[in-house]
């Protein structure tokens, strides 16, 4: 399963929700969480959002 936690984008200071693989600290784009969980954005990581969506369209069913 997969959680959104906001984190600093891939390229730039704002933040942005990226897509975590649950249980780990792991974002889907690579870019490393920091701990600030009390930030806020409208704003999603695109590169994860795209691996998000390839890892859905490939998922098989249990
Ligand atoms: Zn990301």
């Amino acid at each position: 399963m997969y959680e959104m936690h906001v984190g600093t984008a891939v390229n730039g200071n704002r933040p942005v929700w990226h897509v975590v693989v649950q249980h780990q600290r792991t974002t889907l784009c690579g870019q490393p969480l920091e701990a600030d969980e009390n930030a806020q954005t409208d704003h999603h990581c695109l590169p994860c959002m795209t691996a998000f969506q390839h890892l859905m369209r490939t998922a098989q069913p249990a």
